[in-house]
């Protein structure tokens, strides 16, 4: 199993990377964890425009769904003509979510290229991937994700406050990416978003290999946010999230 960062930047695309997007790829199958504003055109470096099997998004804030949209363009009016749906394991809003945002009279529905499946919490098979959804201390209904594959696994967080599935989610996970949009301060928000610390510490009670902090937020100071990770008590590797890093997990 291949994991490839293509979009890290929390909230809104920064001047390094778009907004969420994660590429994991197994036995030539090619599936996305979110797909963020932006992550279209970075994707496109690491495998080809039509090469998506399956997408995977934790919730419907537009920095982890909105490419949905021109990627639908991609697949329905591909010169090589429409492609096979793509699988779209969402939140059960998605679909009325997406076609509202893409919204274009006299132009088909987002179903013409993606078939949207409503996640519940609990575990599906994708592809060759298992796929572990859980949801989220979010203030939308919002899944964290954990991605198995040949014995090796792969946590993602999406958006969440503290959340102790997040924990029971990521637990020995080979790579977790976990994200860190908050500066540590007093008096933080529950039930929105983590620091770095805070990151750390859920990566000390999973007790996971890696922890990737992400959805980094253009205006904090990223090597802050890796700083006060620091101070999480997490014993392991840790290192910030960059646009096309690529992680083989054997
Ligand atoms: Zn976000
Ligand atoms: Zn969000």
């Amino acid at each position: 199993m291949k994991l490839t960062i293509i979009g890290c930047s929390g909230s809104f695309p920064g001047p390094d990377s778009p907004s969420s997007c994660y590429l994991l790829e197994a036995e030539g199958f090619r599936m996305l964890l979110d797909f963020g504003n932006g992550a279209l055109g970075a994707l496109q470096r690491h495998i080809g425009l039509y090469d998506v099997d399956a997408i995977c998004l934790s919730h419907l804030h537009a920095d982890h769904c909105l490419d949905i949209c021109p990627y639908h363009v991609v697949r329905t009016y591909s010169p090589e003509g429409p492609l096979p749906r793509v699988p779209v394991y969402a939140p059960a809003d998605a679909r009325r979510r997406l076609n509202s945002a893409y919204a274009m009279p006299d132009e088909p529905l987002l179903e013409s290229a993606f078939d949207f499946v409503g996640l519940t919490p609990g575990t599906l098979e994708v592809g060759p991937f298992e796929v572990t959804a859980a949801l989220m201390n979010h203030p939308v209904e919002t899944y964290g994700f954990r991605v198995s594959c040949g014995g090796r696994s792969v946590a993602y967080s999406g958006d969440t406050g503290e959340s102790a599935e997040l924990v029971k989610l990521a637990s020995g996970a080979d790579v977790f990416l976990c994200e860190a949009s908050h500066l540590d301060r007093p008096g933080l928000p529950t039930g929105l978003h983590l620091s770095g610390r805070q990151a750390a510490e859920h990566a000390a009670r999973a007790d996971v290999e890696t922890l990737v902090l992400t959805h980094l937020v253009p205006w904090n100071d990223s090597d802050r946010v890796l700083g006060e990770a620091h101070g999480g008590g997490f014993g392991g590797r840790m290192e910030l999230a960059r646009s096309g890093v690529r992680y083989d997990l054997g």
